[in-house]
């Protein structure tokens, strides 16, 4: 039966004449690569099989790798946009006020910054380590494995690059755009920056800060200006003799008494007597915030 197909195989190839001198070389060609590709598979996989088990590098490596876990969640930009719908303003922006605003909005940011400062310590730490670590297998052992030492010690060179952790993200921009497009669409103008995320942790904590002193700013002008109480008003007023400290006119010459703060409370003024003193109307509104 497969005699007779065989048969008929090499009647068609005859009767074709297709089968020529060129495409016997060829299929002998194909076959020989084939042998030598299934040959040399079998002497590299049991070579690789002799590296893993007695490699004490590779061993070294993968004990090392157990050691050291990399953060790979992170992306090579963070993008934010700001758009204006008026030039003078797009020209006077400073895409340093987004970089602010997108960390402060974005405490992810933080962790990020965090997340790659962690990756760039621990991988240089790892690498000097990797870079430490030598193949050791001598001629004499490779003898005795039945394996030429040049072919071990070109396995383990592979494995080892295999075996080796990637190397994770380093670094990361926060990339911070600015755009106006004229009414019509006529006219487009970007303007853009890139800063690295490395530099958020510490931007985060200076915005905090600010933040935090305008907050007890605010706090100190309200308890400053609650602190004025009618009684206290009269005392200076009574202390001052009812008098402009400035002009000197009094309620009789037809004018309005204010108690004033010497230092202003926008400027740090407390509301105690020192700091007050009685004006008029007009000396008062004369002077304004000014500290004299
Ligand atoms: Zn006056």
């Amino acid at each position: 039966m497969s005699k007779e197909v065989i048969n008929n195989f090499c009647l068609y190839f005859k009767e074709t004449e297709i089968m020529d001198n060129a495409i016997q070389v060829l299929f002998i060609l194909i076959a020989f690569i084939l042998l030598v590709y299934l040959v040399w598979n079998i002497i590299y996989f049991r070579g690789k099989k002799i590296v893993k088990d007695t490699s004490t590098q590779l061993k070294n490596l993968l004990e090392l790798n157990s050691k050291y876990t990399f953060d790979y969640d992170i992306k090579k930009q963070y993008k934010f946009y700001e758009t204006f719908q008026s030039k003078p303003k797009f020209d006077k922006y400073e895409l340093e006020t987004l970089f602010d605003k997108s960390i402060l909005y974005n405490y992810g940011l933080v962790i990020v910054a965090e997340k790659v400062l962690k990756n760039r310590k621990l991988y240089e730490e790892y690498q000097k380590k990797v870079s430490n670590l030598k193949s050791e297998i001598l001629k004499e052992e490779t003898k005795n494995l039945h394996i030429s030492y040049k072919g071990y010690i070109k396995i383990e060179k592979n494995l080892f690059l295999k075996y080796k952790l990637s190397q994770p993200i380093l670094n990361s921009d926060i990339i911070c755009t600015a755009t106006y497009t004229s009414p019509k669409g006529r006219n487009h103008y970007s303007k853009k920056a890139a800063y690295s995320i490395v530099e958020a942790p510490k931007r985060y904590e200076l915005l905090q800060k600010r933040i935090e002193q305008q907050n007890s700013e605010e706090m100190r002008r309200k308890h400053a200006r609650s602190q004025m109480t009618d009684k206290l008003r009269y005392t200076i007023l009574k202390r001052d003799k009812f008098k402009c400290q400035i002009c000197g006119r009094t309620v009789d010459d037809g004018i309005k008494l204010h108690v004033d703060h010497i230092i202003p409370v926008s400027k740090g003024g407390e509301t105690v007597p020192s700091n007050l003193r009685t004006l008029c109307q007009a000396c008062n509104l004369g002077k304004s915030d000014e500290i004299e």
